[in-house]
């Protein structure tokens, strides 16, 4: 086939599950991210070629279609010339049209159809809207703002309908010409033995007219790569690993359809002193040899501000004690904190000091 094999710009093999699928691209989407490689074009496409290729194989129907045309390509369709004569017709550009152009591959797989179907039945329906494909980005809020909730930026690459020529494809003022294939009809006929088949015309893809100038901006797709930023909402008491889905904030639809949704996961990011396990919190404080043996009270920190401890006599180290009611408000209902001590041995005593902890363990019989 002509095009990048979609399972192998993921590296999954075709038999992939759709969790391997996810997997695989959050994966090479991450190491390619325009954030985490600043400048580097090479990057920038390969996220571009990742996006795309999740976009087709995490949609089940359009992975359905790709599966279809693959297997044909592969079948020796291709080499019989009819499938790549189809489908690297050329273009008013004299470019190689590809599944993009097409708008997708849901048009694609319906070329096929229609080749195939030797009908109209669902003509209708096969050029109509498509919604756009889910966005998916990934996001750390810092460890209080997942408590309190609040609103943060999410930036994400996406597709935008081109603002010079909105979605157009043609140069502002530049006219469209009649298909000269087709004569505007937007259809070719052929004969398949005693049949007369209509198939969309490859040149104009089925719509009667072709570009004559190209947009500069989106040379002809209609449809700009770009960063957007988003705002989005953090739900106080937000768990780790959380998705957020932001309707309408994916990718943009085709042919009038609604655009996608963004799918936001939100990672909490580590504190130096708390640790949370859903709504608990967990914490480690130190005391010394004399606390732990006497009993002591200190001053431990929450996530409202500093409270009062007990620590009873004989406290040993890794000791957990809780403080009800001070962890994270989720669902209507407070966790807790839990409290571990650590008793710190001091490690560098002068004559005098060890001269008394000697004492000490003959009284109590200690063996040292
Ligand atoms: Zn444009
Ligand atoms: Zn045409």
């Amino acid at each position: 086939m002509a095009q990048k094999d979609y399972y192998e710009v993921l590296g999954v093999s075709e038999n992939a599950t759709p969790d391997q699928i996810k997997k695989a691209y959050r994966k090479l989407a991450k190491k390619y991210h325009p954030d985490a490689n600043p400048g580097n074009k090479a990057a920038e496409e390969k996220f571009k070629e990742v996006s795309e290729a999740h976009e087709i194989l995490a949609n089940p129907e359009k992975k359905r279609q790709y599966d279809q045309l693959r297997q044909m390509g592969k079948g020796g369709f291709a080499g019989a010339g009819g499938f790549e004569d189809m489908f690297r017709g050329r273009t008013g550009r004299g470019r190689t049209f590809t599944f993009e152009d097409l708008g997708g591959l849901g048009d694609l797989g319906d070329l096929f159809s229609s080749f195939f179907d030797l009908g109209e039945r669902t003509r209708r329906q096969r050029w109509g809207p498509q919604k756009g494909a889910d966005a998916y980005a990934e996001i750390e809020i810092p460890f209080d703002q997942a408590i309190s909730g609040g609103k943060t930026i999410v930036e994400i690459g996406k597709e935008e309908t081109c603002p010079v020529c909105g979605g157009s494809g043609a140069k502002p003022g530049s006219k469209l010409s009649t298909c000269p294939d087709c004569g505007g009809t937007g259809m070719l006929s052929f004969s398949q033995g005693a049949f007369a088949v209509q198939r969309p015309c490859p040149r104009c893809y089925g719509r009667g007219k072709i570009i004559t100038t190209p947009c500069p901006q989106c040379e002809g797709r209609g449809q700009t790569f770009g960063r957007k930023k988003i705002s989005i909402n953090i739900p106080a008491g937000i768990n780790d690993e959380a998705k957020l889905r932001l309707r309408g904030q994916g990718q943009p639809g085709t042919a009038g359809g609604p655009a996608g949704d963004l799918i936001v996961k939100v990672k909490i990011a580590e504190h130096r002193f708390f640790e949370r396990k859903g709504s608990d919190i967990y914490c480690r404080v130190p005391i010394n040899v004399a606390q732990a043996i006497l009993g002591s009270k200190i001053r431990v920190r929450t996530i409202d501000g500093k409270v009062d401890l007990k620590i009873p006599p004989g406290t040993q180290s890794g000791t957990k004690f809780r403080l009800r009611g001070r962890g994270v408000k989720l669902d209507g209902t407070r966790g807790d904190q839990y409290v571990e001590v650590i008793v710190e041995v001091p490690k560098n005593i002068d004559e005098n000091q060890k001269k008394l902890i000697e004492e000490f363990a003959k009284k109590a019989g200690l063996k040292h």
